[in-house]
């Protein structure tokens, strides 16, 4: 019974400035958690490689990757949108974030522990094809989902996006790619400002409203997602787990508690034990109260664990 852990130094290193909410300090204290945790003996430290400009190419244009390379900054910052800034290492560091989601691939459908928690920054749901967008550079989840799909030739892979905000970046990717499954709950209206209308049988949208809170999503969860997923039967289950959908959290206003991370990973996990062979792959996007941080990863990977020992 272990949980593979996808990290890198690197992720520490991308900093979009002294006040920016998306800051090296949620990854600090998320892995400092982790190692302290009281199942810290069941995880599997390991190094995320870069992701290359091949794996890119799944799900971003090759214009946008050749913007990227070409203008990240030697020193200093540059603004890619309003919320979305590069200094020396954020090139790198978002290499490490995506190919922390094809080794987590390969580690799940290969030799490793069935389930991976990728630890890295930045997050990636936002990111389109063609543009980076709220603190989002690369797809990273789009990229694991697009390499298991080439790889292993998965017929069924869901994506679950419990972030505050709509993952409208990974939408976009798989809006004419009927093998994957997904849905997102989000709190409505709000960032980024989702259309509602007019979406293809395999894309979910989950809106809610603001103060909607505990029992309202675990409805959700148990009324729409689990069915839907039990129906679907992926072969592997991703997750983009933003943490920005706590109570306490300063950017939304969900009122989601950190026990509610927990009942949803359960969930999850149980869909994959029936259908996926275990397989689980979750990685970190929002999530911007540090305590809060620390306290639901360990109970979203607790809860990964602990589905698995049965
Ligand atoms: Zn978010």
């Amino acid at each position: 019974m272990s949980l593979t852990i996808f990290t890198h130094q690197d992720c520490l290193k991308h900093d979009m400035g002294p006040m920016h909410p998306e800051s090296p300090a949620r990854l600090k204290t998320i892995n400092q958690a982790l190692q302290q945790a009281p199942f810290s003996q069941s995880l599997v430290w390991q190094e995320a490689p870069m992701a290359t400009k091949a794996d890119l190419l799944r799900v971003h244009h090759a214009d946008y990757i050749e913007k990227i390379f070409n203008q990240a900054p030697s020193e200093g910052y540059l603004q890619l949108d309003p919320d979305t800034i590069m200094n020396k290492y954020s090139l790198t560091a978002a290499l490490r974030a995506a190919g922390a989601l094809k080794a987590a691939v390969d580690s799940v459908f290969m030799q490793g522990p069935p389930k991976a928690f990728c630890a890295v920054r930045p997050p990636g749901h936002h990111a389109e094809p063609h543009a980076a967008m709220g603190f989002c550079f690369f797809n990273n989840i789009a990229i694991g989902v697009s390499y298991a799909l080439e790889k292993y030739h998965c017929e069924r892979l869901a994506i679950v996006d419990f972030d505050v905000h709509h993952g409208n970046g990974t939408e976009t990717m798989f809006l004419k790619e009927p093998r994957v499954c997904f849905w997102s709950s989000f709190q409505h209206p709000f960032y980024p400002g989702t259309e509602m209308a007019g979406k293809p049988a395999h894309i979910h949208l989950c809106p809610m409203r603001a103060g909607e809170g505990s029992q309202s999503f675990r409805d959700k969860v148990d009324k729409e997602l689990i069915p839907l997923l039990d129906n679907f039967k992926p072969q592997c289950l991703f997750i983009s787990a933003g943490f920005d959908a706590h109570q306490l959290d300063p950017l939304a206003n969900l009122n989601l508690t950190t026990a509610d991370y927990a009942y949803v990973t359960q969930k999850i996990c149980q869909i994959a034990d029936m259908h996926a062979h275990k397989r689980v792959i979750s990685t970190l996007e929002g999530g911007y109260n540090l305590d809060v941080l620390a306290e639901a990863v360990t109970a979203h990977v607790q809860a990964m664990l602990a589905i698995q020992a049965l």
